[in-house]
């Protein structure tokens, strides 16, 4: 049985710490397009000089860009059976490109990280990130609704989408987040 996952949900979600919480906790890479790209602009390769105004901007890499790192990363030998995806995909032709392209055999599972609008900002200023201005922070989310948010429904279509409360403290969160996939990975399994 393979776990491919996928994580969903507004920046300041907590998908982060979530996702490498989950990640240790199934054995399985966790894969954050965003860690990848910080990791470029601080290592001053093309691909960060080429990035680190987008993300400033709190806008999106282009999806041909963002496909190419994460179809390298995937074909590494350690998510040949499993991975847990945070960032990725963020718009409609990445989710497309996942599904023709990388994950053919289909992806086991999409989680959908719930936090209210209010909330998410309040963290996000709190983690005082270089790309948590204001401005960014609107745009960021005006794109997740305009980009990210119809992807609910292109999994939702596919009966693969799990939705989590993200309040309360993060083993409170990691707690719902593993029964939740233990549920749903279990019914899939007929155990
Ligand atoms: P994150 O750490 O997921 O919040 O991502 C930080 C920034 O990296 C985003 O605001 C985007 O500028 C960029 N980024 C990360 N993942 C993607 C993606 N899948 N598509 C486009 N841009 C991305």
């Amino acid at each position: 049985m393979t776990m491919k996952m996928i994580i969903l949900g507004r920046q300041g979600a907590g998908k982060g710490t979530q996702a490498a919480r989950l990640s240790t906790h199934y054995g399985i890479p966790h894969i954050s397009t965003g860690d990848m790209l910080r990791a470029a602009v601080e290592a001053g390769t093309e691909l960060g000089q080429m990035a680190k105004s987008i993300m400033d901007a709190g806008d999106l890499v282009p999806d041909k860009v963002m496909n190419g790192i994460v179809a390298e990363r995937l074909a590494e030998p350690d998510a040949a059976h499993g991975f847990l995806l945070d960032g990725f995909p963020r718009s409609d032709a990445q989710a497309r490109f996942l599904t023709e392209t990388l994950a053919p055999a289909g992806i086991d599972l999409v989680i959908s990280l719930e936090v209210p609008d209010a909330i998410v900002v309040e963290r996000m200023l709190a983690r005082g990130r270089a790309d948590d201005t204001e401005e960014a922070i609107r745009r960021r989310l005006d794109l997740y609704e305009a980009e990210t948010a119809p992807l609910m429904d292109y999994y939702r279509e596919r009966d693969r989408l799990v939705s989590v409360d993200g309040h309360g403290d993060e083993d409170e969160v990691e707690a719902r987040l593993t029964a939740a996939i233990d549920a749903h990975l279990g019914a899939v399994d007929g155990k």
